[in-house]
C-alpha cells in the first residue's frame, strides 16, 4: 500500500493576546475562572451594536506576516460568515473572506496560503447539569487563522510544522499558543491517491495537542487506504478525534463556503494599509523581534550543540537570559560560550523544572557569566559550580567572593595539594598496593577520597597525576 501519498493541509487558529477583543473593549481572558465576566452589548450580539476594530490585533498577524517572508497585502476588509449556533448569537462570525491580511510565506518549509482575523466564539458548556451553559469571555477574542497549501506529506512534517509555528507565535509575542487550553487549534485536511490528482479531503478537528496530531493523521492515512484499496469511496466529511479509542469520527458532512454565503460586513471600514505607518513591512521589520531561525544560526555559529541549543530556544524562560549571556561574553572565548550553553540548557533547566514558578532575571546574568569563566579557568571546579549555580542565577550572589568566603576555591598548585596525597597514601594502604598493581578503579577510588578530604576544592585532574607520582 505505500504506493498512496498522503496529502494534508494544515489550519491553525490561535487566539491572539492583545488586551480587549476584537470588535469591543471587553478584557480578552477567555480563560477567566468566573464565566460572562467580560461581556458587554457588542460581544453578546445585542441588536443595535456596532463593532469597532481592535487595530492591536491587525498588527499582530501583520507582523506574523512579515516574519514568515508573506506579502502584506495592501487592502483588507472583514467579511461576515454565516451560519448559527448556540455559541455565535449574532448568527454571523467576523471573519474575512476575499481579501485576507496576509498571503504567501514560509514556515518550517511549508507554504502558506493566507493568514486572516476573526473573532473567537463563546463556548458552549453540556457537562454542568441539566442544561447546556455558554460561557461569552471567548466570544469576540482575536482568532487569527492561517492556511498552509496541500503540501505536507506526513505525520512528522505536519507536527514539525507546527511546532516551529507555536514558537513563532510565542517568540512574536503574538500569542500564548497553547495547545492543551485551545490557545492554539490545530485541523488537518487529509486525502490519500495513487496518482498526481488529489483524492477526496477529510478535515480533522479538535486536535488539541501536538501528540494527537500526529496519531490523528497516521489513523486517517491508514483509514483512507484501507477504504479505497476495499474499493469504497472516501467521503468528504469533517471528522473529529476520539482521544479514549484513538480514532477519528464522523462529525458532520463538510460545508462548503457557499453554504456562509460571506459578504463584506457593512459596519466596518475598508483597510487601505499603503498609508498605514505602522502597518507597513518596512516599519514591522525595524521592531521586528530575533527569530527562531537566526537564533539557531547564531547559536550554530558559536559552537553550541543543536541539541542543547533547542532545548534553549524551546524554553521562554532560557532563551532570553542565554540570549544576553552570550550578549555579555562577547565571541571571545569560544569554549566558554559552549560551557555556559552546556551549564543552561541542563543544571539550569532542571532547577527550573524543580520549580515551574522560577524566574531567571536578566540581572544575574553578569554573575552567571562569572560563574563560567571561574570554571573554564579552573578557580572553581564542576562541582562548586554547581552547588552555587542556585544562588547564582536566582539571587545573583557573586560567586567569585563567595567562593572564597567558603573555601571553595579550587586547589590547583601541587604544593597546596602535596599533604593531601600523603594524607590519602597513608590511610589507604591496601588500594595504594592495588594503585601498584595496575588496578585503575583503585586510582579513581583514591581521588574520590581526596575530593572528599577537600570538600571538592582538589582539581581532579592534578590530584590523580601527584597520586600516580607519589604511588609510583
Ligand atoms: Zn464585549
Amino acid at each position: 500500500m505505500s504506493e498512496y501519498t498522503t496529502t494534508i493541509g494544515i489550519e491553525v487558529h490561535a487566539e491572539l493576546t492583545t488586551n480587549s477583543k476584537m470588535f469591543c473593549g471587553c478584557k480578552n481572558d477567555p480563560h477567566a475562572a468566573e464565566a460572562n465576566t467580560h461581556v458587554c452589548p457588542v460581544c453578546m450580539a445585542h441588536p443595535g451594536t456596532l463593532p469597532t476594530v481592535n487595530e492591536a490585533a491587525i498588527k499582530k498577524v501583520r507582523l506574523v506576516g512579515e516574519a514568515i517572508g508573506a506579502t502584506l497585502t495592501d487592502f483588507s476588509e472583514f467579511d461576515r460568515k454565516n451560519y448559527f449556533y448556540p455559541d455565535i448569537p449574532k448568527a454571523y462570525q467576523i471573519s474575512q473572506y476575499a481579501y485576507p491580511l496576509v498571503t504567501g510565506g514560509e514556515i518550517a518549509g511549508v507554504a502558506i496560503t493566507r493568514i486572516h482575523l476573526e473573532e473567537d466564539t463563546a463556548r458552549s458548556q453540556h457537562d454542568q447539569g441539566a442544561g447546556s451553559l455558554v460561557d461569552f469571555n471567548r466570544a469576540g477574542v482575536p482568532l487569527m487563522e492561517l492556511v498552509t497549501e496541500p503540501v505536507v506529506h506526513s505525520a512528522e512534517e505536519a507536527g514539525q510544522f507546527a511546532r516551529e509555528l507555536q514558537l513563532l507565535l510565542r517568540t512574536l509575542g503574538v500569542s500564548h499558543a497553547n495547545m492543551e487550553k485551545g490557545e492554539m487549534r490545530v485541523e488537518a485536511n487529509i486525502s490519500v491517491s495513487k496518482s498526481d490528482e488529489l483524492g477526496t479531503k477529510v478535515e480533522v478537528k479538535n486536535l488539541n495537542s501536538f501528540k494527537t496530531m500526529e496519531a490523528a493523521i497516521a489513523f486517517e492515512t491508514k483509514r483512507q487506504i484501507e477504504l479505497l484499496e476495499s474499493g469504497r469511496d472516501v467521503t468528504q466529511e469533517t471528522r473529529g478525534w476520539d482521544e479514549a479509542k484513538s480514532k477519528t469520527f464522523s462529525q458532520r458532512s463538510k460545508e462548503s463556503a457557499n453554504d456562509y454565503r460571506y459578504f463584506p460586513d457593512p459596519d466596518i471600514p475598508k483597510y487601505e494599509f499603503k498609508n498605514v505607518e505602522e502597518m507597513t513591512s518596512s516599519r514591522l521589520a525595524e521592531n521586528m523581534p530575533v527569530l527562531p531561525h537566526q537564533i539557531r544560526n547564531k547559536y550554530r555559529d558559536l559552537g553550541i550543540l543543536k541539541e542543547q541549543s533547542e532545548v534553549i530556544l524551546q524554553s521562554s524562560r532560557l532563551q532570553p537570559y542565554f540570549w544576553s549571556v552570550v550578549d555579555e561574553m562577547g565571541s571571545g572565548d569560544a569554549e566558554a560560550v559552549r560551557l555556559a550553553a552546556n551549564y543552561v540548557s541542563s543544571d539550569v533547566l532542571s532547577l527550573l523544572q524543580q520549580d515551574t514558578e522560577a524566574s531567571l532575571s536578566s540581572e544575574t546574568v553578569p554573575q552567571y557569566v562569572s560563574l563560567i569563566e571561574l570554571l573554564a579557568a579552573g578557580t572553581i571546579n564542576s562541582r562548586t559550580a554547581k552547588d552555587l549555580l542556585p544562588e547564582v542565577v536566582f539571587d545573583g550572589i557573586d560567586p567569585e567572593v563567595v567562593a572564597k568566603e567558603r573555601g571553595l576555591t579550587q586547589q590547583n598548585s601541587a604544593g597546596s595539594l602535596q599533604p593531601l596525597v600523603e594524607q590519602i597514601i597513608t590511610e589507604n594502604e591496601s588500594v595504594v598496593s592495588d594503585v601498584k598493581t595496575g588496578n585503575e578503579k583503585a586510582i579513581k577510588f583514591l581521588v574520590g577520597q581526596g575530593m572528599k578530604l577537600s570538600k571538592g576544592t582538589a582539581n581532579p585532574q592534578l590530584l590523580e597525576q601527584l597520586l600516580k607520582d607519589s604511588i609510583a
